[in-house]
């Protein structure tokens, strides 16, 4: 049972391209949510609510309103995505909420670190073990508790907070075959600041990361070695015809304008079918594709690369986020593309410019592999 939330309120930041030609907005935030119709209760359905409700029921049946509402563990909003309520799903797995009503900023505490994260409300930004990651909706408050969505639990906290397995092939002499995917290449540039040119840059990223996961037992297939173009959507095939396990694909960022004072690093995974992406108020498109077969494991491999990117570099953390990138839509296997900063900004364009701090880069992203593949 699906209503909508009005979801314009609140975007009102500016738009910003990034490398792939999408456009990124800073992350939406939704302002309390004006109640629609009447309250409803943890314990039920009042008459005068279920009078309103009347068409509703008829339409989509009674079953799921009556068990969310008479349960207090969840119930179906009247408008935007199905939620739960995050106090009682927490500690239904031994966590704790912290909130003090009507505060801006909560905290969910699990035993010892694993299960903590932190965020705002009418935010999708949340942070995940000292990583910043976006959910697909903010979360929302009504009747005095906080709400979050079915599918941001199944598709974001699960997997990050409760991984089932392992990521990635284990046993044998080697860990997996990883295909590293420079971005870019030949006739396509890329970004271009300062006399970077991306498309070198991610072929140099590549090349210093190739004998650094080798050394830790990992195969490694590059899509290309050299300064040749490659259609994005054939990256994936490269990845499949090479039996890879794991894909990922190197890029560098830029906003159009010098001085924006926007830097930092940010790893994208596919976004989930029928979910917004992380710069979309609602979704563009419900169709799934190949690549959200790995829904579970695209989201846990973007936020090993992105911690190892933001512990090892100090980059600022602009997050997990979500994007339809060609690269990753078909991807056969778990699948990220990493932004590894800002070319247009001037002092970290000077930073990657530097082969040492690639050198670091790569560590980075080896460690988050390994981190992955545990
Ligand atoms: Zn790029």
């Amino acid at each position: 049972m699906m209503f909508y939330i009005p979801w314009e309120a609140g975007w009102d930041s500016p738009a910003l391209p990034t490398t792939s030609g999408y456009t990124e907005f800073q992350a939406p935030s939704l302002r309390r949510l004006e109640k629609p119709w009447g309250r409803i209760h943890r314990e039920g359905v009042t008459r005068r609510e279920l009078c309103r409700l009347l068409p509703a029921l008829c339409l989509w049946g009674a079953r799921d309103l009556f068990a969310a509402s008479g349960s207090g563990a969840g119930k179906v909003f009247p408008t935007g995505p199905e939620r739960i309520e995050l106090g009682s799903w927490a500690s239904a797995r031994s966590m704790r909420l912290n909130w003090q009503r009507s505060a801006e900023r909560f905290e969910v505490l699990g035993q010892g670190t694993r299960g903590n994260f932190s965020g705002e409300i009418d935010s999708r930004k949340i942070t995940i073990r000292g990583v910043v990651c976006y959910l697909s909706y903010p979360i929302a408050l009504m009747d005095e508790r906080l709400w979050i969505a079915t599918g941001d639990l199944a598709k974001v906290m699960m997997p990050l907070l409760f991984p089932a397995g392992r990521g990635a092939r284990g046993p044998g002499s080697s860990l997996a075959t990883v295909c590293v995917d420079p971005g870019h290449g030949g006739k396509d540039p890329g970004n271009r600041h300062f006399g970077l040119l991306e498309k070198e840059l991610t072929l140099k990223l590549a090349l210093t990361l190739k004998p650094l996961l080798e050394k830790s037992r990992f195969r490694v297939v590059l899509t290309r070695k050299s300064d040749r173009y490659l259609e994005p959507e054939i990256r994936p095939v490269l990845a499949r015809k090479a039996g890879a396990d794991i894909l990922v694909s190197l890029h560098f960022n830029a906003v159009p304008r010098i001085g924006a004072e926007v830097r930092g690093v940010e790893t994208y995974a596919l976004t989930p079918a029928g979910h917004p992406s992380t710069n979309e108020r609602v979704a563009s498109t419900r169709t799934g594709y190949s690549g959200n077969r790995h829904d579970a494991a695209n989201v846990r491999l973007a936020f090993e690369l992105q911690r190892g990117l933001v512990r090892t570099l100090g980059a600022e953390d602009r997050g997990v986020k979500r994007q339809r990138f060609a690269v990753l839509r078909e991807a056969p296997v778990p699948a990220v593309l990493v932004e590894g900063g800002f070319l247009s900004d001037y002092r970290e364009s000077r930073l990657i410019s530097q082969p040492a701090y690639l050198l670091r880069m790569a560590e980075a992203i080896r460690d988050g592999l390994l981190a992955f593949v545990g």
